[in-house]
């Protein structure tokens, strides 16, 4: 189950080639990636893994790149998968059941497999089908956000950017800077708090799984477990990065982040 954080496709390639090896599934957590891309190495540029045992699923939560409030989207090329992601969608309905409300169709249902709820309201459709029309047009705008903070903050020592590609299509969903820690004085939380008080809204992407406590009471974990998990955590913060923002707030947030560098340098 990749997961593509902040909308960076991982190398596809990579991933099949690991789950035809160990005869695997590959099921992308596409959340944050809708839209985004990459190129290839045979130069043909892909948006998701599309083999017959491969799905992808996007998120449309209130807070991702195209939104229906809440809802999703199952994506394969396996036609057998799509057939059971449909039926077991909407009660384990019968296909035919789908259009038992046109002039053709038949007041019949049939129940063919314990099926859930899971299908997507026509409201939340109504919303969304507008909101993919938009999807590119406002993931271009949260890749000219990204460039005016990459541009502006090259030259801050304490702080590492995230790598653009040309070999790829961001969807910028976030813009995670990680602070070098060795170069300053005050730790992630005291920085952040320090954003916050200037009114820059931040988060961190995310709590590792082992330092929750559930985990830890269930599992034993200790931070220590995953140094490198709990060495990034510590780093994190995610920036203000949404269409629509306007120039003055962006210069606010790289103003603020010079600032805090700064102030704190070691
Ligand atoms: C939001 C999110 C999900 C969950 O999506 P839902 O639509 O709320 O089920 C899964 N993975 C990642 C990485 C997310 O950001």
């Amino acid at each position: 189950m990749p997961v593509h954080v902040g909308g960076v496709l991982l190398d596809l390639e990579r991933l099949e080639r690991f789950a035809r090896k160990h005869k695997l599934w590959v099921v992308e957590d596409a959340a944050h990636a809708f839209p985004a891309g990459r190129r290839s190495a045979d130069g043909s540029f892909r948006q998701r893994s599309n083999g017959a045992r491969s799905v992808t699923c996007y998120s449309f939560y209130a807070n991702k790149t195209i939104t229906t409030g809440e809802g999703g989207m199952a994506v394969t090329s396996n036609q057998a998968l799509a057939d059971r992601i449909r039926l077991m969608s909407l009660h384990g309905l019968s296909a035919d059941a789908w259009d038992r409300y046109s002039t053709n169709g038949s007041w019949d249902y049939k129940i063919v497999a314990p099926g859930y709820k899971y299908n997507l309201t026509d409201i939340a459709a109504a919303i969304g089908i507008h909101q993919l029309a938009r999807a590119e047009v406002m993931r271009r705008e949260r890749e000219q956000i990204a460039r005016r903070y990459s541009e502006a903050l090259a030259g801050v020592e304490q702080i590492e950017l995230p790598l653009a590609d040309d070999s790829r299509v961001d969807s910028w969903h976030l813009f995670a800077i990680k602070l070098r820690l060795n170069r300053l004085t005050i730790d992630r939380d005291t920085f952040m708090k320090e954003l916050k008080q200037s009114g820059v809204g931040c988060s961190v992407h995310w709590r590792p799984l082992h330092l929750h406590p559930y985990y830890q009471k269930t599992f034993g974990y200790r931070a220590a477990d995953f140094p490198v998990a709990t060495g990034q955590w510590k780093r994190l913060i995610s920036l203000p990065i949404f269409p629509g923002m306007r120039d003055e707030e962006i210069d606010h947030v790289i103003r603020t982040v010079e600032r805090i560098c700064a102030r704190h340098a070691r």
